[in-house]
Formats: structure tokens, sequence, C-alpha cells
């Protein structure tokens, strides 16, 4: 389930990741992950969810306090597996 708090967080793991690559370079390479991997996917939707700043986003949405304690471009970590 999504609820407020948990989309709120998402938003802020967001945040996190554009702070550390400086907001500007952060939408082009979610721009760039996303085009790319709709190729590789056929398919925008599934390109999007797989974006490795989605991934991490979604994976740790429920987490409330994962903002707080992850670790800086965490992201990275999601871009293979
Ligand atoms: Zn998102």
């Amino acid at each position: 389930m999504r609820n407020d708090a948990v989309l709120m967080n998402h938003e802020r793991i967001h945040l996190r990741q554009q702070q550390e690559l400086l907001v500007v370079p952060f939408y082009v390479l979610y721009a760039l992950e996303w085009g790319v991997r709709s190729v590789l996917y056929l398919n925008t939707y599934k390109g999007y969810k797989n974006i490795s700043f989605e991934r991490e986003a979604y994976e740790n949405e429920k987490n409330l306090d994962y903002y707080k304690n992850r670790r800086p471009f965490r992201f990275i970590k999601y871009l293979w597996r």
C-alpha cells in the first residue's frame, strides 16, 4: 500500500539523489537511463520503473527512515542487478 507518508518518502529519496548530482545532471541521467531502458524493455513504463533512481526509491519508500540512513550515491547499487 502506498499512503501519503510512503509517497512523500519516495520523493524525499529523489531529493537526496538530486542533491548528490547537483540537480541538472540528475535529470540528464534520469532521462538518459529512461531512454536506454525503454529501448531494452521495449516498454516505457517498464523502462521508468527500472531507472536506478526509481529502483532505489521504490524499494526503500516504505522504510521512512531510509533517506536519513542511506549512504550517498546509493542509487549506483541499483544500476545493475
Ligand atoms: Zn520516483
